[in-house]
């Protein structure tokens, strides 16, 4: 089973469309919502951990953008500068989900991209500026459009 995590934005037109449940019901995944931001009329933006077999989630997806849902894969905003990165470790404590972490016996760091969710935290720890500048990346960003930063 795979695991993606996506930003959803659902603009005023749509944002109280029912589309979320149909994830489960017609493409057998299981979803869980991280995050969420509702300005009344205006927009809503979901963070949602996204699990099942990667065919089914790249069918999810394009259900949603077919709805007219703004999707955008956190695999995609975050990435480590890997010449950069000398596994000191200072991000490992920071990160709320464990999507940075300090493996034995070798004692480096990994980055497990499938469980960040673009908190920007490791960006601001890392004094080596190993983690890419993703402060620039603000989920919740007001008025910040689907297409800015990519
Ligand atoms: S952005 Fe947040 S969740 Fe992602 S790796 Fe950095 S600290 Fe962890
Ligand atoms: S803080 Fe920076 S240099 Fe240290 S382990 Fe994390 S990414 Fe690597």
């Amino acid at each position: 089973m795979k695991s993606d995590n996506v930003l959803l934005i659902f603009k005023s037109n749509i944002m109280y469309k029912p589309v979320i449940y149909r994830l489960a019901r017609d493409f057998d995944l299981i979803f869980n919502i991280l995050e969420a931001k509702i300005l009344p009329r205006r927009e809503g933006r979901i963070l949602l951990e996204l699990r099942g077999d990667q065919g089914q989630i790249d069918q999810g997806i394009k259900f949603l953008e077919e709805h007219e849902v703004v999707v955008e894969r956190l695999a995609d905003k975050v990435w480590r500068e890997e010449d950069r990165c000398v596994h000191c470790g200072a991000c490992t404590g920071l990160c709320p989900t464990h999507a940075l972490s300090i493996t034995s016996p070798n004692m480096r760091v990994a980055f497990d991209v499938t469980k960040c969710v673009a908190c920007g935290m490791c960006g601001l720890a890392c004094p080596f500026g190993a983690m890419r500048d993703i402060t620039l990346f603000d989920p919740f960003a007001e008025g910040r459009t689907g297409q800015q930063y990519q």
